[in-house]
């Protein structure tokens, strides 16, 4: 199969947080993530992304810095497609000025996400309050390289959701996206962290309301990935938005895991594994695991 024009590569599963909405699928299918390509895999991958013309691509995990080989091949990648647009998602904990440099000098572009202001430590799974996050930040703005800051919103951080935008704004932030918890991945677990769509919409109106923001901003309306066929028929009355048109995950966009394996979008499930077959498909340039459907899922 050709590759989408936007990709999304998870180059890691590995990550030193443990943010309890965390949308990643292997949370809720642990064998998707065996099997991780190594850096020669991430080439061939990369490779086919230069032969079938991928525009842009996203690099994520996981936590991305934690591979130790990551320039490697972000170097390749900026080789392969020189005039792609390059983009890296990190939680930024291991990002420091000279790494800032050399994704600068590599014209990758930079996003992290700023949970929580009082709560950052529950909203990652550690014992940080998010004053270095924010100062990653706004050094990334001095060194001309400002970063895109993403805010995921549950029922825990709502009520601080216009500080939280108003300290991603004074440090620098490019731009913020500010999304509903989505059920999937680490929030299935987590329901309590679900928001509705009433208390989403005051949310929105109070960033709307917020005097000078300064910068640009958007907002997801998505809840639920509705390309998961195995989402209960529930979850689906309850947060689903009732749109019929045609997703356009697989067609101009797409994702490759962290074994290589080709899914529609980061939320959804290899075409193989919705369908109910093993998840080694011909769609991996590196071959996967043959693996039963039935074993996968916690
Ligand atoms: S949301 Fe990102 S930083 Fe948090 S656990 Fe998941 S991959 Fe790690």
């Amino acid at each position: 199969m050709r590759y989408p024009r936007q990709m999304t590569l998870e180059l890691t599963a590995k990550c030193n947080f443990s943010c309890p909405y965390c949308y990643c699928v292997w949370h809720e299918y642990p064998l998707l993530a065996k099997g991780e390509l190594d850096m020669a895999g991430w080439k061939k991958v990369l490779d086919k992304c230069a032969s079938d013309r991928v525009c842009s691509i996203l690099f994520t995990g996981g936590e991305v810095l934690l591979r130790p080989d990551l320039f490697t091949i972000l170097n390749h990648a900026r080789q392969s497609l020189p005039m792609s647009r390059l983009s890296l998602f990190t939680n930024a904990s291991l990002m420091d000025e000279p790494s800032i440099k050399r994704f600068k000098s590599l014209r990758l572009h930079l996003a992290t996400s700023l949970q929580g202001l009082t709560t950052y430590g529950s909203m990652t799974g550690t014992a940080l309050d998010g004053e270095r996050l924010r100062g990653i930040v706004a050094r990334a703005a001095e060194l001309g390289w400002p970063m895109t800051v993403s805010m995921t919103i549950t029922s825990a951080n709502a009520f601080e959701a216009p500080d939280m935008f108003a300290a991603a704004a004074s440090s620098g932030a490019k731009t913020i996206q500010l999304n509903p918890v989505m059920a999937g991945g680490r929030a299935v677990s987590h329901p309590e962290l679900m928001i509705t769509r009433q208390q989403w919409e005051r949310v929105k109106d109070r960033i709307r309301s917020l005097p000078n923001k300064r910068v640009p901003y958007s907002f997801g309306n998505e809840f639920i990935c509705k390309c998961r066929t195995d989402a209960e028929m529930s979850m689906l009355d309850k947060w689903g938005d009732g749109a019929t048109g045609p997703c356009p995950a697989g067609k101009s966009f797409g994702t490759v895991g962290p074994n290589g394996v080709f899914r529609s979008c980061i939320h959804s499930l290899p075409t193989s594994f919705a369908a109910g077959a093993n998840i080694h498909t011909n769609e991996s340039p590196n071959g996967g695991e043959h693996v039963s459907v039935r074993a996968m899922r916690k």
